[in-house]
């Protein structure tokens, strides 16, 4: 572990604030968020891979928050998914004398040397939800269980079916089908699609095995489900050639395995577009990230489900990884095996997920105060 002694950390922390002081707070990209605030603990840069969705400016929120009322100053930016944007900003953090990096990768391949860099600074690094690959120059890993975020993917598809409970135990007198499914991955450069492809098609197998589910595109590999950047427009787009190349006999597609709220609305519009109406025939979709509108339109119907990962958890995770590196302290971590980066293990700390669907919308998200009853109706 490259961590300076507490004495250099001091004196460099110092140092550190009153760069940081100097600072006008821009970090040179394309979406500066903030620099500044905070106590006298020094600088920790936050990197953030983009705006475009709700979850990141919540995570880079949370974090920022964490750090600020520890007494931490905090560099927060964003990159819009522009991956040379990712890296100057990084690059700046270390100008700029953060002590500590937390980083949510955009492509988790393309950091090895703005990390090496941070390594020859004895800058410690966190990789932020999705790992770092590639390099020996990440120090921990904060996340949810990604395997089981999977399978809770497939199992709230097959909960919609009537095939299971929201455990995936199997229901009794289930529908034999056959059900049409189309699949859908995330990012293939995010470590953290793989992960939830693998729990999903693990959970989904014997149900294609039996024929139970159907598969009528024929497209079950990772590249042919793959959606760079997560993006909706691109889903949207696979969602409408899916539909014309293999629904145009009349036939409906009656599930859709979605990582992503953002890809499931892109498959909604797809949907919409060729004439599905939600109540007649409307597939079953599942999600991740219960961001608001996907929220709304569980209540609506549109999409059957989403999984709950509590930013606000993963933030505290990942700040008081960083705090306690500072501090000349051990992270805590629950996962020394299962996170290879294809140069080492990183030690992780890993959070659990939940299923949202309609009916218990109240109960987890609600009353947890991730969303208010009136921004839910709103
Ligand atoms: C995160 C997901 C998110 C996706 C798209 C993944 O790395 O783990 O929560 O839905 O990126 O932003």
């Amino acid at each position: 572990m490259k961590i300076k002694t507490l004495l250099a950390g001091v004196a460099a922390g110092a140092l550190m604030v009153s760069l940081a002081a100097c600072s006008s707070g821009s970090g040179g990209g394309s979406s500066t968020d903030s620099a500044g605030g905070g106590g006298d603990g020094g600088l920790i840069g936050v990197a953030m891979p983009t705006k475009s969705s709700e979850r990141w400016i919540q995570d880079g929120d949370a974090v920022k928050k964490q750090l600020e009322d520890a007494g931490y100053t905090v560099d927060l930016q964003y990159a819009e998914d522009d991956i040379p944007t990712q890296v100057s900003q990084i690059e700046n953090m270390i100008t700029k004398g953060a002590e500590a990096l937390i980083i949510a990768s955009i492509d988790g391949t393309t950091l090895t040397s703005v990390l090496q860099e941070a390594a020859d600074n004895d800058i410690p690094v966190i990789a932020y939800d999705r790992l770092i690959r590639d390099t020996e120059n990440v120090d921990y890993y904060a996340s949810f269980d990604n395997y089981k975020v999977g399978v809770q993917q497939a199992n709230s598809v097959l909960n919609g079916l009537g095939l299971v409970d929201l455990e995936g135990k199997a229901t009794d007198g289930a529908p034999a089908g056959p059900f049409n499914i189309e699949l859908f991955a995330g990012s293939p450069d995010d470590n953290n699609a793989t992960f939830f492809w693998e729990g999903a098609m693990d959970t989904l197998k014997p149900y294609i095995d039996k024929g139970t589910l159907v598969v009528k595109s024929g497209q079950t590999d990772f590249e042919q489900a793959a959606t760079l950047r997560w993006d909706g427009e691109t889903a949207q787009k696979r969602m409408e050639n899916l539909l014309t190349s293999t629904y145009s006999d009349g036939s409906k597609v009656n599930a859709v395995l979605s990582p992503y709220d953002g890809i499931s609305r892109g498959i909604i519009s797809a949907l919409t577009d060729a004439g599905y109406t939600v109540g007649a025939e409307w597939p079953i979709i599942s999600g991740q990230d219960a961001e608001l509108d996907s929220v709304k339109a569980i209540e609506s119907g549109e999409q059957y489900a989403t999984i709950f990962k509590d930013t606000r958890n993963l933030a505290k995770v990942a700040s008081d990884m960083a705090t306690a590196l500072l501090q000349g302290n051990t992270p805590e971590t629950n996962n020394t095996t299962d996170y290879d980066n294809g140069v080492k293990v990183v030690p992780s700390y890993l959070l659990e997920s939940q299923i949202v669907v309609k009916d218990n919308i109240n109960d987890v998200l609600v009353k947890s105060g991730y969303w208010t009853e009136d921004e839910i109706k709103g």
